[in-house]
């Protein structure tokens, strides 16, 4: 049931007993006092009649009485009016002329008890009612009853009984009730109007206010309190309605404000401004503590970490690849893996980063030549970190529903890398000055910084690992003459060569130096003795087939080479670069062109002990 209905329903069951309440006590005590007003009449004639019958009595006219009863008895509304002797004054006196013997039963009653007897009969058109007073005789009145009567004290002499029309105080009891009637239904008709006209208005707010609340629950804030009709609601109105304004407002304006900080815009919006905003800064607050927890990390590996930890905790992938892209020098670089890396991406050219866009193989098959797994999905993604680096995040997915989330969140992880983007930005940046610092610009080999860096840190780690190095000095014979004959850009020249014939001859993981102006040193990993010396003739000759250009003429020059073994030769590295340098020294003494191993014996030369 509605409020409303509720409202006027309590109200016309209230004003209901009410009005049946007031009829009836209307009715009732008008009816009472109409009956009491009779007795009261009815005693009054009763008393009328005893001092009258006195009067006769102690006059001696007792015979005449009946003139006096008449007269009483033509008293308006008294229908009948008799007495009735008792016993004992029928024994004393008679009868009476008029047989004032008990008429009927009440009358007999009456003279017995000594008590008032009355009672009313309706019928539809009269209303009568009987009394009937006892006479009891007493001594101590005026004049005394027992001057006359022989009785005794309290005795009933006789009864006055009586028949009176009270239909009249029926009517008018019954016409007072009809008035009553009128005034308390035209009063509740009256209150009614006041009332439903008053609370209407508060009602119609109530129900507004219901439905703008239903309606900003389910997150509408545009809906606004309408049809007030006085003062206090429209107050009530107009306060309410200035207060959801400023909430849609504000919800609106901020759900705008912190949305721009997200940048997956396929996000689909709640129709609740403040479930988007709940859930927007749920997100921030999640990437914000990622944020801060990159600027800590020490290293560019501890930040792919930390991405690689929000790909698997926070997106549940398990198996997904990172890669570094240098996009102008094309060098690629896997630099976290998460079961395997499925795709041959270092021998190729990445097709999402060709592309800037995501490859995506469950849209075509075989989207990409590189990728290797069979009987998997694999979405790849290239998120640009800067001009010259991106990262391709290829993940494997192996169903069709995860190959739809994966789709759904490579935006939500776009948030997450580009908060990481200065950070790697930096590190890569310090990586780059690092490596600057510790790499030779002519011939972008390393530089004696690198090598004491190097012999500090690595060379405890290979003893204690039981790695063993080849160490090779290389210097070119008679360079000073290149510079002297074609000038320095020729002799830089020439030492590019022999740079780029060292490196070509040397694996992965030895180590080449520039050790100084043309001079470099090798460190020719986990490398057997006699293969040492093979490397160095192989440097060497390779070198001096080499052509070098100047004045439009070209020549060819040879070099020298002084090799040891560490830690076979010295537990020091830097004492196993002394005797290639020894060795070399020996090559050059011993004619240039040629490779010369350590041993012993070198030692016992004075002038190279000396210098040693
Ligand atoms: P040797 O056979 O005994 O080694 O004779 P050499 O002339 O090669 O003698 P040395 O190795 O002492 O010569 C080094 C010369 O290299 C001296 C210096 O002028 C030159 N040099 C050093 N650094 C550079 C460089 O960066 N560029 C050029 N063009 N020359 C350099
Ligand atoms: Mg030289
Ligand atoms: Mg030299």
């Amino acid at each position: 049931m509605e409020s409303r209905q509720k409202v006027i329903t309590a109200l016309v069951i209230i004003f209901s007993i009410f009005f049946i309440s007031m009829i009836i006590s209307t009715a009732v005590n008008f009816r009472e006092y109409g009956v009491k007003t009779a007795e009261n009449k009815a005693n009054l004639t009763a008393e009328i009649v005893k001092i009258g019958l006195t009067s006769h009595m102690v006059n001696g006219i007792m015979n005449q009485r009946d003139y006096f009863l008449n007269q009483i008895g033509s008293v308006e509304k008294i229908n009948q009016l008799w007495i009735a002797r008792s016993p004992t004054v029928i024994e004393q006196y008679g009868e009476g002329h008029n047989n004032e013997t008990p008429r009927d039963k009440i009358d007999t009653e009456v003279l017995k008890s000594g008590e008032t007897k009355s009672f009313t009969t309706e019928t539809p058109s009269q209303s009568m009612m009987r009394v009937s007073i006892p006479f009891v005789a007493t001594e101590y009145g005026t004049p005394n009853c027992m001057a006359c009567h022989k009785a005794k004290e309290g005795e009933v002499l006789g009864v006055v009984s009586m028949v009176m029309d009270i239909t009249e105080i029926r009517t008018s009891s019954l016409k007072t009730v009809l008035y009553n009637m009128a005034i308390t239904i035209i009063t509740i008709i009256f209150v009614f109007i006041v009332i439903t006209r008053f609370i209407k208005p508060f009602v119609s707010i109530f129900y507004s206010i219901r439905d703008v609340m239903q309606n900003a629950y389910r997150g509408d804030y545009s809906v606004r309190i309408k049809g007030h009709h006085n003062k206090e609601s429209k107050t009530v109105a107009d306060m309410l309605n200035s207060m959801l304004e400023k909430l849609q407002h504000t919800f609106e304006e901020l759900d705008k404000k912190v949305y721009v900080f997200i940048k997956n815009k396929n996000y689909v919006k709640e129709p609740d401004p403040l479930v988007n905003i709940n859930s927007t800064i749920e997100r921030l607050s999640d990437i914000y503590k990622f944020k801060q927890t990159i600027e800590n990390d020490k290293e560019l590996e501890d930040i792919y970490n930390r991405i690689a930890s929000v790909l698997k905790d926070r997106f549940k992938l398990d198996d997904f690849t990172m890669i570094e892209i240098d996009t102008m020098n094309k060098i690629k670089k896997i630099v976290y893996t998460e079961e395997e890396c499925h795709c041959q991406v270092l021998n190729g050219e990445c097709r999402a980063d060709r592309i800037h866009a995501s490859v995506d193989s469950s849209i075509f098959k075989n989207s990409c030549e590189l990728y290797k797994l069979e009987a998997t999905e694999y979405i790849c993604t290239p998120y640009t970190i800067s001009n010259e680096l991106t990262l391709v995040l290829t993940i494997v997915t192996r169903d069709e529903k995860t190959t739809e989330y994966v789709r759904s969140i490579t935006s939500d992880i776009e948030d997450y890398i580009t908060t990481a983007r200065p950070a790697i930005i930096s590190k890569k940046l310090m990586q780059t000055l690092n490596k600057m610092a510790r790499v030779d610009q002519l011939t972008d080999m390393y530089n004696r910084k690198f090598l004491d860096e190097f012999a500090d840190v690595s060379i405890p780690q290979a003893v204690r690992a039981g790695t063993s190095y080849g160490v090779l000095m290389v210097d070119i014979d008679y360079f000073k003459m290149i510079n002297d004959n074609y000038g320095h850009d020729v002799g830089d020249e020439a030492i590019r060569i022999i740079s780029g014939v060292i490196k070509k001859s040397i694996r992965k993981a030895d180590i080449a130096i520039r050790y100084g102006g043309e001079e470099f040193l090798v460190l020719l990993y986990n490398c057997e003795a006699n293969n040492i010396v093979q490397i160095a003739n192989s440097i060497r000759t390779e070198f001096s087939k080499q052509k070098i250009y100047a004045n439009g003429e070209s020549f060819s020059k040879t070099l020298s080479v002084g090799c040891s073994s560490f830690p076979k030769d010295s537990e020091s590295i830097w004492k196993c670069i002394k005797f290639a340098d020894i060795s070399l020294y020996q090559a050059k003494e011993g004619g240039r062109n040629q490779v010369v191993a350590f041993n012993e014996d070198m030692l016992n030369n004075t002038e190279v002990g000396e210098s040693f």
